[in-house]
């Protein structure tokens, strides 16, 4: 029994989680009340992780009093990528889980910033091969608030795993599907055992790859770099889109190429990226201090420049964003 009660640590804050909510979640193509948003207990999503889904950034403006979706497009092209590979076909078009998505966050009256998450998913079948002639199809949208860290400013303190990313020749990183969570979970698990912030996992091979939920970039010798898609990444929306603006905005081509772990104790600036991660420093790593320690100037500038498009305040990228609300005509 003693090893049983070493299994059941963070009952309190398993207790509090889940209390507070939005009022709608969408599920098979209607607005729901969130406690009717369920699936059955024996679907092959709860027993084996089946699923593909997308995470995605809402931001508020107060002037304009307008939500702004970010990349929509893109997460919708990425959302049907991981559905043809781990063939999910779901009876919905990318418009109408756009629309479901403008529809739910107005319907919930979000006005402050949103994570969201509309996931694909395999319902009860066959264990391990249902394929889409023996299992229902479905999908299901929740949207949560999810204000800005403090860490963003402050960065955070990483350890390198000893746990390794998974690889395209057994459960493919670039698809982003529920199953792939396990193996960030192990990850940060362990790292927050240890009394790190967070964690940055490596290939096979001992290169560099991605946290448990985002991308990696690091300056070393002035030069933005960060693992190339082969790596054994989810290809990011946040990375492509800072390669692009560091090209456009500060002048500066980023290298996509190979990344060695010692070289992450050498760099001047390493940060995470991605739509929930947004712009995160990493100001330690296995407690060698990088850079200053502190936010570097780079990190700081690529965050101005984002944070800006994100909410709407850079007309140049308008096209990026998907107003909520409409209010601008
Ligand atoms: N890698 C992993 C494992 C992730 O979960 C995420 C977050 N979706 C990212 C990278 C960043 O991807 P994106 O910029 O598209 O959000």
């Amino acid at each position: 029994w003693a090893f049983f009660s070493s299994l059941s640590q963070g009952g309190a804050a398993m207790a509090n989680a889940g209390k507070t909510h939005p009022k709608y979640a969408w599920l098979n193509g209607k607005l729901v009340p969130w406690a009717k948003a369920t699936i059955h207990i024996r679907t092959d999503v709860v027993n084996h992780g089946a699923s593909v889904f997308e995470g995605i950034r809402a931001y508020w403006n107060v002037d304009e009093q307008e939500l702004y979706i970010f990349k929509m497009r893109e997460h919708m092209e990425r959302f049907w990528e991981s559905m043809k590979v781990t063939q999910i076909p779901i009876p919905y078009s990318p418009e109408d889980i756009t629309k479901a998505s403008v529809a739910l966050l107005r319907k919930n009256g979000f006005r402050e910033d949103i994570h969201f998450r509309p996931t694909a998913f395999v319902g009860v079948g066959e264990m391990y091969s249902s394929s889409p002639d023996e299992a229902e199809m479905g999908c299901f949208i929740t949207a949560i608030p999810r204000p800005q860290k403090p860490t963003l400013r402050t960065g955070i303190h990483c350890c390198v795993s000893s746990w390794r990313r998974i690889s395209d020749d057994t459960v493919p990183p670039r698809v982003k599907s529920g199953a792939n969570y396990q193996n960030s979970r192990l990850a940060m698990l362990e790292a927050r055992r240890n009394g790190y912030d967070n964690t940055i996992l490596l290939t096979r091979e001992g290169k560099v790859a991605e946290g448990p939920g985002a991308c990696l970039f690091m300056v070393r010798r002035g030069v933005p770099t960060t693992p190339s898609v082969t790596s054994g990444i989810l290809e990011s929306i946040t990375r492509a889109t800072l390669i692009q603006l560091f090209r456009d905005e500060l002048g500066m081509e980023v290298v996509e190429r190979t990344i060695d772990r010692t070289e992450l104790y050498s760099a001047e600036e390493v940060f995470f990226c991605g739509s929930g991660a947004e712009i995160t420093p990493i100001v330690s790593v296995d407690k060698l201090q990088v850079g200053t320690g502190k936010r570097g100037r780079l990190t700081e500038k690529s965050q101005e420049v984002y944070f800006d498009i994100c909410r709407g305040k850079n007309p140049k990228y308008r096209e990026w964003l998907l107003p909520v609300y409409g209010r601008r005509g």
